[in-house]
């Protein structure tokens, strides 16, 4: 367990069993678990190939709820007179399955849905049906997109705007006027307070959306002058997602409470402090201030919130707001789990040291000297000793003094020498930096079965690091460290980050393939964002997903969501599927008429084409 500090990422959905199996809990410690391993297994039985992405609705439920009563908690423990209603922002995942589950399971939290573009407000409208429950309506609008959410309100949605350019102010008096509806409107501030991290420019005065102060002002007198200022009801604030340390949610609350209290009292009707997202994820279950992890609870963030906008309205003498937050990656994240399967190993060559014989070149006869004095106390001075004879080695054979065979001899007690000495370092806490190197060096490369482009592009496109390990086998000690490498035929196609216990350039601890037998490893934690970010690159699809829940007898599958074929890949690149079969087919008649081709292979050629237009594009494993 330590390995992986699945313990640390994992609690309470992940962990491992007696069988070395990684088990899920998609209730938390409320009970019920699977065995991973075996959910698999069954899934290959029903013709469900890897990679798959697992979606646990309950996980979804258990986030939701969690999410909820450590708002109500707070609001309890500081006696705050108001209430919270989250929102959930579909950017973050915006599949139909989970966006369904998500209304539904948020139903008696009044949870509502945050819409940053037309799709998704058109997503949203049709999807969110629960009564009182918010629907904000943020990033860069038009005319459409505010009439359309204006008009909703005539189905009783509570659709708030939120004004995040000048510009928004005069299309809503505009539809205002043409449609003869009130509107209910929110403004988007650019607080001082910094963020931090990857997303550090969400706020401030470069930020790309939010409106700064002068300019809330500048909407306030307009609001006021075509006498629609109690609209504006709602004050937002977003300064990025994954927010790592508490001390930088503190101080946007703090400021965001006083510009609230600020608004309320220049006569706008305000009921609502919309704190955004960026509420963090433990990614690598370090609990600290680390970019992949963060260094408060969800609790410790609910009560940093509701205490901070308590004391600033009492101060105030306004009356406290209707909280809202619109966390995506905590609540999303951990429900989604990929699955993918080794298809293959490289690694450095290990075969062994071969003794030197008296008829041995010197350097050789060297080699095996410095092969056979390393031990605990002298490694790091014996690994320059192989490298330098190993460089003399090449020379030597470069000049015409070492023959082939005499050259293999050489390089083989060299790599004998480093993977005596890799055995040596293994366990050390503190690895002198010369001998990181070895370590990656004498990394394998594990091929995986997996486009890092479509399923976790995040970690390509920003190194955002995702706990990975294998699912089974975990009663065996690893004894290889490796890196990811993925389908497409890119160099960046891979993974090469991975949770870092010694706080060394990481590597992931591996087991060696068993002929014959499968070995499959879990992403987790990626149910947010990457689903969508994902592109096509080399026309690796859209992977296989299934929807679980829990019953008390094991699992039911809610629903199958096949991958992309390669016929589909190749429509949304404007190939037609009969012209391709055609050219195939006329390329065939061409070759049969010269003779370079036979009937049957001609047929086996062109049904294998036509089958595989419908095959999943991903490697099928026989196993
Ligand atoms: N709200 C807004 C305006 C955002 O831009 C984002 C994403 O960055 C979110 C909410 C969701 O943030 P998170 O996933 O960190 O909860």
């Amino acid at each position: 367990e330590a390995l992986y500090r699945i313990n640390g990422w994992g609690d309470p959905y992940f962990s491992i069993n007696a069988a070395g199996h990684v088990v899920v809990s998609p209730k938390g410690d409320r009970g019920g678990s699977l065995d991973l391993y075996e959910l698999v297994e069954g899934l290959k039985q029903r013709n469900i190939h890897l990679p798959l992405a697992i979606r646990f609705s309950d996980i979804l439920a258990d986030r939701l709820e969690r999410l909820n009563a450590c708002f109500s908690q707070a609001i309890t423990r500081y006696n705050y007179p108001s209430l919270y209603q989250g929102v959930f922002p579909v950017k973050c995942n915006q599949h139909r399955q989970l966006v369904e589950d998500l209304v539904h399971f948020g139903q008696p939290f009044q949870f509502g849905l945050e819409a940053g573009s037309k799709p998704e407000l058109l997503i949203a409208l049709a999807l969110l049906k629960t009564p009182n429950s918010l629907l904000i309506c943020n990033g860069y609008k038009d005319k459409e997109y505010i009439e359309t959410a204006i008009l909703a309100r005539r189905l009783g949605k509570q659709t708030i705007i939120v004004l995040e350019q000048l510009e928004e102010v005069d299309l809503a008096i505009e539809a205002h006027q043409e449609l003869g509806i009130t509107p209910v409107v929110g403004v988007r501030a650019k607080l001082s307070a910094k963020g931090e991290g990857r997303w550090a420019t969400s706020t401030g005065d470069g930020a790309k959306f939010g409106l700064t102060i002068p300019e809330i002002v500048h909407v306030i007198e307009r609001l006021k002058s075509v006498n629609l200022l109690s609209s504006l009801q709602l004050l937002h604030f977003h300064v990025g997602s994954q927010i790592s340390s508490i001390s930088v949610i503190k101080d946007a609350i703090r400021e965001a409470s006083q510009i609230y209290v600020q608004l309320a009292k220049s006569g706008a009707d305000m009921r609502y402090l919309d704190v955004g997202g960026g509420l963090g994820v433990d990614y690598d279950g370090s609990k600290t201030n680390f970019y992949a992890s963060k260094n408060y609870n969800m609790q410790n963030y609910a009560n940093d919130i509701v205490a901070e906008v308590k004391e600033a309205c009492e101060q105030a003498k306004v009356k406290a707001p209707i909280l809202v937050s619109e966390s995506g990656r905590a609540i999303a994240s951990h429900q989604s789990v990929l699955i993918f399967d080794v298809l293959g190993t490289s690694q450095v060559m290990t075969q062994g040291a071969v003794a030197a014989q008296s008829s041995d070149h010197l350097i050789i006869r060297n080699l095996w000297e410095t092969y056979q004095l390393i031990q605990g106390d002298n490694y790091q001075e014996c690994y320059h000793d192989a490298i330098q004879f190993k460089e003399e080695a090449i020379s030597l054979f470069n000049f015409g003094y070492l023959s082939l065979s005499q050259r293999a001899k050489a390089e083989q007690i060299y790599w004998a020498c480093c993977q005596k000495i890799l055995e040596i370092i293994r366990d050390e806490e503190y690895v002198p930096d010369d001998l990181e190197a070895l370590r990656m060096n004498m990394a394998s490369i594990y091929y995986v079965n997996l486009s890092v482009f479509q399923s976790a592009p995040d970690s390509w496109a920003i190194d955002q690091l995702f706990p990975i390990m294998p699912l089974h086998r975990l009663d065996e000690q690893p004894t290889r460290q490796g890196t990811l490498a993925d389908l497409t035929c890119d160099s960046d196609g891979k993974i090469t980050q991975f949770i870092d216990l010694r706080d060394v350039k990481s590597l992931l601890e591996l087991h060696p393939l068993k002929p014959g037998e499968p070995y499959y490893l879990g992403l987790f934690l990626g149910g947010a964002y990457q689903e969508i970010m994902g592109n096509f690159h080399n026309l690796f699809g859209d992977t296989n997903a299934v929807h679980i829940a829990l019953t008390p007898k094991g699992y039911h599958i809610k629903q199958v969501v096949k991958g992309d074929t390669m016929g589909d890949v190749l429509s949304y690149v404007e190939y037609d599927r009969e012209d391709l079969v055609e050219s195939i087919r006329q390329q065939t008649e061409s070759a049969l008429e010269d003779g370079t081709i036979s009937i049957s292979e001609s047929q086996r050629l062109l049904n294998s084409y036509k089958e595989s237009l419908d095959r999943y594009t991903y490697l099928s494993v026989e196993s």
